[in-house]
């Protein structure tokens, strides 16, 4: 038994998502005929109460767009020094929207009010970038799916709105947050211009992200999606995964948060951890002892057929998915007694 714990990317579709793959009416959707990505575009725009959506290939395009049509060339974003949209798109916001960046401390992952105002730009003055968008990760990837809730983006919206600033959401993980917080996907909506949610991650589709935006920024999306290289043809077998997984894989996150939460326990009485990343939700980030290193603990691991990333000089990262299941987390907990150091 393998037990892959290097990403939530890593699941494959079960037999039944598979069926409803197969069985998925299809048309060109480059020509708006797709019967089954236009049902998973209409489902993810009403899902987060907004008014329109665009199926993409991944979460790196979906993001970049929905920041390219939400800035101009030489405008500033506001997100945290962590941020996937700045950390690991390959810098694509320089090359796609030609934007500078505004990077916060902030905590867990979370920016605030307090730092988004004190990084505001002075639009009177010639020498500063415009600043035009805050952009949100929910959960956060970097700090272990720490996440915010439905009211705390509430507060920073309203703040950047007064301002005239935009908001995009990487909500990769979104559903993780809902799912932790029990806040309504819905009520998300009016608090942000554009939303990124990937079907590819928890939700255990093969392949897919979705934009949902704006009804006014949709041609801009459909245009950009175009110019990244992003239209599909017969797109309907992928979506149609993506709707299998909105219909039948939300719930069920809650299992991955609490197998994550077994495996941080499981890790803390490891005498080669030295500490663990407070497990919010699927993803478990630990940092090793002084006498070892990443590569010797995931070599350890191999030996039991685990596999993690290295995930920093001294960290290592597992996250929690559909493919790992109770036996799997028992496999790897007894692992963690049996390596030492
Ligand atoms: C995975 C991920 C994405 C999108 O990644 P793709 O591999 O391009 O689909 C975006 N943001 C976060 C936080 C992610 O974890």
């Amino acid at each position: 038994m393998i037990v892959d714990l290097r990403s939530d990317t890593v699941t494959k579709p079960t037999p039944a998502m598979r069926e409803a793959m197969m069985q998925a009416p299809v048309g060109d959707d480059v020509f708006g005929e797709d019967p089954s990505v236009i049902e998973l575009e209409k489902k993810c725009a009403s899902l987060l109460g907004m008014d329109a959506a665009v199926f993409c290939p991944s979460g790196t395009m979906t993001n970049q767009i929905g920041i390219k049509i939400l800035t101009q060339p030489y405008d500033e974003l506001i997100c945290h020094k962590g941020a996937h949209i700045y950390k690991y798109e390959g810098g694509g916001l320089a090359g796609n929207s030609l934007v500078s960046v505004r990077l916060l401390e902030g905590d867990r992952g979370r920016i605030s009010v307090e730092e988004i105002e004190a990084n505001i730009n002075n639009v009177q003055d010639a020498h500063q970038p415009i600043t035009s968008v805050v952009a949100l990760e929910n959960t956060v990837v970097r700090e272990a799916g720490s996440y915010y809730t439905l009211n705390q983006v509430k507060t920073i919206s309203e703040f950047a709105r007064k301002h005239g600033l935009k908001m995009h959401l990487d909500g990769a993980r979104f559903f993780n947050a809902i799912i932790k917080t029990g806040d309504k996907a819905i009520d998300y909506g009016s608090y942000f211009d554009s939303i990124s949610i990937c079907l590819s991650k928890g939700l255990g589709a093969p392949v897919g992200s979705v934009l949902v935006c704006k009804k006014e920024l949709e041609p801009k999306a459909r245009r950009m999606r175009k110019a990244f290289g992003g239209g599909m043809r017969q797109a309907g077998f992928l979506a149609a995964a993506g709707t299998y997984a909105l219909n039948n894989h939300i719930t069920r996150l809650k299992e991955d948060h609490v197998r994550a939460a077994e495996l941080g326990k499981g890790l803390a009485n490891a005498s080669w951890v030295k500490s663990v990343m407070p497990v919010d939700t699927n993803i478990v980030i630990f940092s090793v002892t002084n006498q070892t290193t990443p590569e010797q603990i995931l070599n350890k691991l191999a030996e039991y057929q685990i596999k993690a990333i290295k995930f920093g000089a001294k960290e290592i990262r597992l996250v929690t998915h559909l493919d790992f299941d109770d036996a799997m987390l028992e496999k790897t907990i007894e692992a963690f007694k049996k390596i030492s150091i």
